[in-house]
């Protein structure tokens, strides 16, 4: 870790983290994610053309990021439980050394999957956005219950859990009760503005509302929540209509799609499919980085924010800080 923070300060960065959205097929349907529904976002057009690699690829693109110099990297999708390899994939990262992140829903994890997750999971990163009837409104009957049974499953095999609420205007109000009936069942909670969605964004005096409550949260709940002070003004700024792009695609992260195509972020703009080319393509990537900043509208996304504001700290904060996108 020290040594990739002095190539960074020395201006020979190689990228540290990478989402691999495995798939873009979910069993669940949820109202704001542009994955599975038309929100107006480009990934959706996206997501129905990518098709998913087999297992052997996804193993091979797996090597190739740990290569490239990746130590975190979140398996994600879609819900990346559909594919029945993914143990098998993560696990080619964990044995080069990575730390291996579930991006799931939780509600396919059954006992079984759960002992076989922990084996190459560290951390799981579950998706719940309200109690149980704002979360379930939002994407589908029974989705809380079945969410909260499997983050119960993971906890009991050791993987930390921690919880991702994404803000949209339906359920800003249930930051504060999620909050206070999570502290003793997870280890974190992140939050996240929608993106990509912009028709259930809190507008207005929901915003202030949202800002306020967002740092209320983190005094009164300093280790729980994970959000750094700047990622919660940045949430902020981002629902006040502000461009933020505080990432460094291709230098500190990149994506993988279904199909393999490398991306620098979330945000469908591929740069080619990885396929032993890596360094090549990030090349490509960091030349075709002001068009993906023209295109995207900018994010708050919690993990490319982090990972970029953990490497401009200073030397200290970088010893201090934890990360786990
Ligand atoms: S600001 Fe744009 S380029 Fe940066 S992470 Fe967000 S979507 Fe990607």
């Amino acid at each position: 870790m020290g040594e990739r923070y002095l190539r960074y300060r020395a201006g020979r960065p190689s990228p540290v983290f990478c989402n691999y959205f495995m798939t873009a097929r979910c069993n669940l349907r949820c109202s704001y994610c542009p994955v599975r529904n038309p929100t107006g976002s480009p990934i959706f057009p996206f997501c129905r053309r990518t098709r998913e690699v087999g297992t052997e690829e996804a193993k091979r693109m797996v090597a190739e990021a740990a290569e490239l110099g990746v130590l975190w990297m979140s398996f994600s999708g879609g819900e990346p439980l559909l594919r029945e390899d993914l143990e098998e994939v993560a696990g080619e990262g964990r044995e080069r050394g990575m730390v291996t992140i579930l991006d799931t829903n939780a509600t396919l994890v059954t006992e079984r999957r759960a002992r076989n997750l922990a084996r190459v999971f560290e951390v799981a990163v579950v998706s719940l956005q309200g109690m149980e009837e704002v979360n379930d409104a939002m994407r589908g009957p029974g989705v809380f219950r079945r969410t909260l049974r499997g983050m119960e499953l993971l906890r009991e095999e050791g993987v930390q859990v921690g919880v991702n609420f994404i803000i949209t205007h339906r359920n800003y109000g249930e930051m504060e009760k999620v909050v206070e009936f999570l502290g003793e069942r997870v280890d974190s909670i992140v939050f996240n503005p929608v993106c990509q969605a912009e028709a259930f964004r809190p507008r207005g005096r929901e915003v202030e509302e949202v800002e306020r409550s967002l740092l209320r949260l983190k005094r009164e709940n300093p280790r729980l929540i994970y959000n750094s002070p700047q990622h919660l003004r940045a949430i902020g700024r981002y629902l006040r209509g502000e461009k933020v792009v505080e990432c460094q695609p291709f230098d500190l992260h990149f994506s993988l799609m279904p199909g393999g195509e490398l991306c620098g972020c979330f945000y469908p703009l591929p740069v080619g499919r990885l396929e032993g080319n890596g360094r090549e393509l990030l090349e490509r990537g960091r030349r075709m980085r002001e068009r993906l900043f023209r295109e995207c509208g900018g994010c708050a996304n919690s993990s490319y924010f982090h990972v970029s504001h953990l490497f401009r700290a200073p030397p200290p904060a970088l010893l201090l800080r934890r990360f786990s996108p």
